[in-house]
């Protein structure tokens, strides 16, 4: 049995009289809703900035979320999850007045690699060699070009994975770095890099999902999970990609799908959600309007289901465009290619670098007959206040 110490980020001095709740995000829900039905401010979200507010409307359905109570049951702290990395913190400050920022969440990070011989199949092998879905999800994203049906018994599968874990729970998802299937003797080899996967000679693999959404004028503002801001003085995220566009501009579904969502939703204005294959989702948001759409629809690649607007918190008009991979932001730029690309000059040198260090772990992992990781379920999951 294996035991994970962490530091958890409420600071505690009276120990014995406060509880920690872990609660679950609600479908619908708001920040707003939560401020109002638990007697906090509602000062705390109209005093945020358009960014922060529109921010403040990623908080996903299902997210695990904690508040710290003292033992009159009045709320000390809270802690919602908004990324991988970022969190909402509302807690009490000197003055006993609330206060909400937006702070790094604390997590750790293992390396880990799996070996295994195929036994049944491989997704079904890594899963149960792991005790993680998750993982076997990932392979075969990873292996997308692959034809699954040509492993067979006694092939090999090597992975090289990176595995966050916050509060003794598996966090986020899974980044494979590295992954080779020998099928028949004959190697087959994925990197990743940059967001993208390649082959050893930084050819980028075909893993175009999506198409852009939009025939925009300009990226307004890419990407980003938390980043400090040095003139803000304070951490922010852009859980999507804003296309500059005029309003009226015909918003087209990303992908093949079906529509989970058309409504409003806090900072993001009117928006539409279309889930696709795979535990991808797109986001679409600040529209003027929406096409001829409903919830439970099909819908194709390239049709339009609504159009660009500036609703909800938002500085002019612009389609914010939103990729959710197993209900956690990714960068649209890595799934939405125009071309594919080849590695070259500096870049090329960096990605050799990088695999020859990932491929001397592996080789060095393998020759000391290093036992594949425990199972997850064998982690004693336990969360310690200090
Ligand atoms: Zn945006």
């Amino acid at each position: 049995m294996r035991k994970i110490l962490l530091l958890f980020v409420f600071v505690i001095q009276s120990f014995a009289a406060l509880s920690v709740e872990e609660l679950t995000w609600d479908n619908g829900d708001t920040l707003l809703k939560f401020l109002q039905r638990n007697s906090i401010p509602i000062s705390l979200y109209y005093g945020l900035d358009k960014e922060d507010q529109e921010l403040a409307s990623d908080i996903l359905y299902k997210t695990r979320y904690q508040i710290l109570k003292d033992d009159n049951n009045n709320i000390e702290q809270v802690l919602i999850p908004i990324s991988d990395d970022l969190q909402i913190h509302i807690y009490k400050n000197e003055n006993n007045q609330y206060v909400l920022t937006f702070t790094p969440i604390i997590y750790q990070i293992d390396n880990r690699i799996l070996h295994l011989t195929i036994k049944n199949s491989a997704y079904q092998d890594v899963y149960e060699e792991s005790g993680s879905s998750t993982l076997a999800r990932a392979m075969v994203r990873a292996f997308k070009g692959i034809n699954f049906r040509n492993i067979q018994k006694g092939d090999e599968i090597t992975l090289y994975y990176e595995q966050k874990r916050r509060m003794g729970k598996l966090w986020g998802d899974i980044t494979i770095k590295m992954a080779t299937v020998e099928i028949n003797k004959n190697i087959q080899e994925v990197f990743f890099y940059n967001d993208t996967f390649y082959d050893r000679k930084g050819r980028e693999l075909d893993n175009f999902l999506l198409t852009k959404p939009v025939n925009y004028i300009r990226i307004s503002s890419p990407f980003s999970t938390a980043r400090y801001h040095p003139i803000l003085k304070r951490y922010r995220a852009h859980l999507g990609i804003d296309y500059a566009a005029p309003t009226g501009t015909p918003v087209k579904s990303a992908g093949k799908g079906t529509i989970i969502f058309v409504g409003t939703k806090g900072g993001y204005g009117n928006v539409v959600q279309v889930k696709h294959e795979g535990g991808y989702t797109t986001l679409y948001a600040h529209l003027s309007r929406f096409a001829k759409i409903k919830t439970g629809q099909r819908v194709n690649q390239g049709q339009i289901i609504a159009y660009v607007g500036s609703t909800g918190m938002s500085t002019g008009p612009h389609l914010h465009f939103g990729v959710y991979l197993n209900n956690k932001a990714i960068n649209p730029a890595s799934v939405v290619k125009i071309a594919k690309s080849e590695l070259k000059g500096k870049q090329k040198e960096e990605f050799e670098n990088t695999i020859a260090q990932y491929e001397r772990t592996v080789k060095a992992a393998l020759k000391n007959h290093e036992p594949n990781p425990p199972k997850e379920e064998d982690f004693e999951n336990y969360i310690e206040l200090n």
